[in-house]
């Protein structure tokens, strides 16, 4: 039995970690603990460790050891979740969005999106898709046509135009931007489903 110097509180021997002169400390394992912790949180030994782990991992065996841990299926399905509850986070989302307004704001890539749109339009599915969403424009602004809420979630904040089939310009299925990528996803990946469900149609007979 010994008591602790720092708490006062009397515990076993083995509560004490070795001084290295042979003894054992005078402050008991839980207060040690406890103190490393606050300095841990000083600004300044933030940095120092943070520089260390740096030197650290600049090694190549390090880049290297880090690099195969990396590849393994667990790490890697470990990280993409810890990344996806990362983006979920309402500042971090917040802060992406912010970044993403800014970026487009910026001459080289307004620029680039012209020039990419410029490009797309001289297609013919390109052609194609701006006279149907023309078609639809018109068809939705004169009443004849209505947005109705994602198949799918049941969502009504930018639900977007699907189209079955582009033969039938005004036969549409909305979705929310979510679903509706993940039904082109999906479409990708069964193409052949897909092609069952709508068969294609010429557009023009
Ligand atoms: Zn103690
Ligand atoms: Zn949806
Ligand atoms: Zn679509």
């Amino acid at each position: 039995m010994k008591i602790c110097s720092k708490c006062g509180v009397g515990k076993p021997l083995d509560a004490f970690s070795k001084n290295g002169r042979g003894g054992k400390r005078g402050d008991c394992k839980t207060c040690v603990a406890e103190y490393m912790r606050k300095w841990r949180q000083w600004p300044v030994v933030k940095e120092h460790t943070r520089e260390r782990k740096r030197e650290y991992h600049q090694q190549p065996v390090v880049k290297e050891r880090m690099r195969e841990r990396r590849q393994q299926p667990e790490v890697k399905e470990r990280s993409r979740q810890r990344d996806r509850e990362y983006r979920r986070q309402p500042e971090v989302k917040e802060r992406k969005r912010q970044r993403d307004r800014e970026r487009r704001q910026q001459p080289e890539v307004k620029e680039r999106n012209r020039q990419r749109d410029r490009k797309r339009r001289k297609t013919p599915t390109g052609r194609e898709r701006r006279r149907i969403s023309l078609i639809v424009w018109r068809a939705l602004k004169n009443g004849r046509l209505k947005k109705t809420p994602c198949l799918i979630c049941g969502a009504t904040k930018n639900v977007q135009a699907h189209h079955p089939d582009y033969a039938h310009p005004l036969s549409i299925v909305w979705f929310c931007p979510k679903h509706h990528c993940a039904l082109h996803a999906d479409i990708r990946a069964n193409p052949a489903r897909y092609r069952k469900m709508f068969p294609r149609r010429k557009t023009k007979p």
